[in-house]
């Protein structure tokens, strides 16, 4: 029949009953001829687990011996998931990210995958196995285990299924698929037939967590179909794919949204050619990822410069920038945390100047102030306070009339 990728998330392995479900799903698809290969999250919140006793012993562990840690917990899924197909009969194998040959940079904690050998699993295959690996992790160039990021197993399968070639990535998770907006939060979300790469893939960077971004990087770049739907409701999922179908009129296809954001100020720079580059290049050397920038000239001699952060790495960000006062020459630093960023998307914006406008003027309404903004052709966001953060994503939801299905056109 087919060669297939399918992963299951923390949710839908979380139980040894949820486990045995996941099995029977496994051995039907088995036994309709499908060649298979299964990457699987870590059960439940184990992942959390773990990261919480390591920082019960020190506020900054050791990034390789996280990685260490953190990858146990795929490992005890690997294993039980197998056993549970060998009890029914399945010929099944488990391999752990380095076995799998999932080739890694160096970079604990956030490593990307470089290259797949892929040699053991088409082997298992070829001896009609069924393969199981180990989401989330890999070894870098100098043999060290590494993870890919909180997330990373959608990328594990996605980057398997380019690399094997299989006919479709599917990813089973706690949702029935892609939704206008997180379900758990807006009760009107409604799920997504089919929605772009291009679309998922600014949704994903922007907060929406049912898809890891690079998963959605690697499906777009390798042409790898990809699915999601649910591990427990029979119900057809969403088709992420290249632009084929678009929903008639709809210029916002979704509001991806996230909280744990602060505003950093540098104040008092000197209104230079070179003052951006000089701050950016001292926080990228300390691997510090900034989001939304803003410059501002206070007088013709000073600029402030703003840029947001994740919460978790202001103590980083501000400890980069006093390190560095000398050299950029700023007068002080200031910050803002507790805030959100809400953004609109959807391809259809190209040719929609008006869509800021209105996003806008909605949050106007809902008297929400704006604390910065930034653009692409298919997106809008926008920093807010993280208190207004539901009631614009609500808000915005129902002035773009997301909840309404509305007739698909077939380009
Ligand atoms: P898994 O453990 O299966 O990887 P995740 O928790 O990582 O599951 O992703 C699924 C969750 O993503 C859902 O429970 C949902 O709350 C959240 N989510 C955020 N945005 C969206 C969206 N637009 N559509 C569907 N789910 C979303
Ligand atoms: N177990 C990891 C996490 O919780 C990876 C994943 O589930 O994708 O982030
Ligand atoms: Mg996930």
């Amino acid at each position: 029949m087919a060669r297939i990728v399918q992963k299951y998330g923390g949710t839908s392995v979380g139980t040894v009953e949820r486990i045995k479900h996941v099995a029977n799903r496994i051995a039907e698809s088995f036994t309709q001829g499908n060649d298979l290969v299964i990457v699987v999250s870590a059960m439940g919140k184990s992942t959390d687990t773990l990261v919480e006793m390591a920082q019960a012993l020190t506020e900054n562990p050791n990034k390789r011996e996280m990685d260490m840690l953190l990858t146990t917990g795929e490992q005890v899924t690997i294993a039980l998931l197998t056993m549970a197909l060998l009890e029914r009969g399945i010929d099944a194998i488990s391999y752990t990210g380095w076995q799998a040959g999932i080739e890694t940079d160096t970079q604990h904690g956030n490593a990307q995958i470089q290259d797949i050998n892929t040699t053991k699993i088409e082997a298992a295959l070829h001896q009609n196995q069924v393969v199981i690996v180990a989401g989330f992790q890999g070894i870098s160039q100098d043999s060290q285990i590494t993870t890919l990021g909180r997330g990373g197993s959608d990328t594990t399968a996605v980057a398997l299924a380019a690399a094997l070639q299989a006919k479709r990535c599917e990813i089973y998770t706690d949702v029935t698929g892609v939704f206008t907006t997180d379900p758990r939060f807006v009760k009107a979300a409604r799920k997504l037939h089919s929605i772009s790469y291009d679309e998922m893939l600014e949704m994903a960077h922007l907060g929406a967590g049912v898809l890891h971004p690079r998963a959605v990087e690697f499906a777009k770049n390798y042409d790898v179909p990809l699915v999601v739907a649910s591990s427990m409701v029979e119900e057809e999922g969403t088709i992420i794919e290249e632009v084929v179908s678009v929903e008639k009129g709809l210029v916002v296809r979704g509001i991806a949204f996230e909280n744990d954001v602060t505003k950093v100020s540098v104040v008092g720079l000197p209104n230079e050619m070179n003052t951006l580059a000089r701050l950016f290049s001292t926080l990228s050397r300390h691997f510090i990822n900034v989001d939304i920038i803003v410059q501002n000239e206070t007088d013709s001699e000073h600029v402030t410069i703003s840029f947001t952060v994740t919460q978790s790495t202001l103590t980083d960000t501000i400890s980069a920038l006093e390190k560095a006062q000398m050299e950029l020459n700023y007068e002080n630093i200031e910050y803002e945390s507790g805030l959100a960023k809400v953004s609109i998307v959807g391809s259809g914006m190209v040719s929609n100047p008006g869509v800021a406008a209105q996003m806008f003027d909605v949050l106007a309404n809902e008297a929400i102030s704006i604390k910065m903004v930034s653009t692409s052709e298919i997106k809008v966001s926008t920093v807010i306070s993280e208190d207004d953060m539901v009631i614009a994503v609500e808000a915005l939801h129902e002035a773009f009339q997301l909840a309404e299905e509305v007739a698909h056109e077939v380009l």
